[in-house]
């Protein structure tokens, strides 16, 4: 799928996921931490694709994430291309194909998305507010040039980091400081466990049994049938994907909010007799 796909399906899921929080497990969040959450876990969802360096033509969505801060981004993604070709390399099995290129190998697989759900719930246990503020921005940036591709592109990398800074600075203003945010490590990790899912429908898979190995083989690319696929860009992914995303997300926001809405101008009402 491509970069505004995977943002809107991260942040369908997270909202989904908020709400059903909220109905039967009785957690609630404020407007700020379901909006923060679903920033990073957007984000979350386009950070698999960091293994896509920039030399990569545009439409593949990776390219496009890579260049969210300018040539920073663009030097990370080839950094996480060749250590996810390393890790690949390192790892295969007599019948894993020789690659050259990382794409859709380490950053695909499950445990990745434990170990940066993990990391990012340790650094914001250790540092707190500012390790947040930090996460926000990085999440925020990739969410806004996954979910406003077209926008991100025209307006270019400075004004997306300018816009990724205020959030985190509106974040940094706005949240209590006296918490671990351990969501936010969960927002990142079912981020990328969305991106995954969605990879897995489109042509060629993802080696989400890694590393299990069988049969010789180790990264075993798995995904529906190519006959099947959803092509990358096609008329399912751009128009049912993503209004199915879009709904899922407002009906979440209606449900989340709304109810809460009433009920204060039911208490309004109330107070007022
Ligand atoms: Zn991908």
């Amino acid at each position: 799928m491509m970069g505004p796909s995977h943002a809107l399906s991260g942040a369908a899921a997270w909202l989904a996921g908020s709400w059903a929080l909220a109905q039967f497990a009785g957690v609630s969040q404020s407007p700020l931490e379901v909006a923060v959450g679903t920033a990073v876990c957007a984000g979350g969802a386009l950070l698999p694709d960091l293994d896509m360096s920039g030399k990569v033509t545009r439409n593949q969505g990776g390219a496009t994430v890579a260049r969210t801060f300018g040539v920073a981004s663009l030097f990370v993604a080839e950094v996480v291309e060749k250590f996810s070709l390393g890790v690949y390399t390192a790892t295969k099995l007599s019948r894993d194909p020789r690659r050259d290129n990382g794409h859709r190998t380490f950053t695909h697989t499950l445990p990745f998305c434990a170990l940066i759900g993990w990391g990012t719930t340790a650094l914001a246990t250790a540092y707190g507010k500012w390790a947040v503020v930090g996460i926000v921005f990085f999440m925020a940036g990739l969410a806004l040039r996954g979910l406003f591709d077209e926008w991100a592109e025209r307006a270019g990398w400075v004004i997306v980091t300018l816009a990724s800074a205020f959030i985190a600075w509106f974040t940094a203003a706005n949240l209590p400081g006296d918490r671990g945010y351990p969501l936010l490590g969960l927002a990142v990790a079912i981020g990328c466990v969305v991106h995954i899912l969605g990879d897995m429908i489109t042509k060629n898979g993802v080696p989400i049994l890694w590393p299990i190995p069988i049969n010789r083989r180790m990264w075993r690319m798995v995904g529906i049938p190519n006959s099947m696929a959803v092509r990358v860009g096609g008329k399912v992914e751009v128009i049912v994907l993503r209004t199915a995303f879009t709904v899922i997300s407002l009906l979440s926001i209606a449900g989340l909010f709304v109810p809460g809405v009433l009920e204060r101008l039911n208490l309004d009402v109330w107070a007022s007799r």
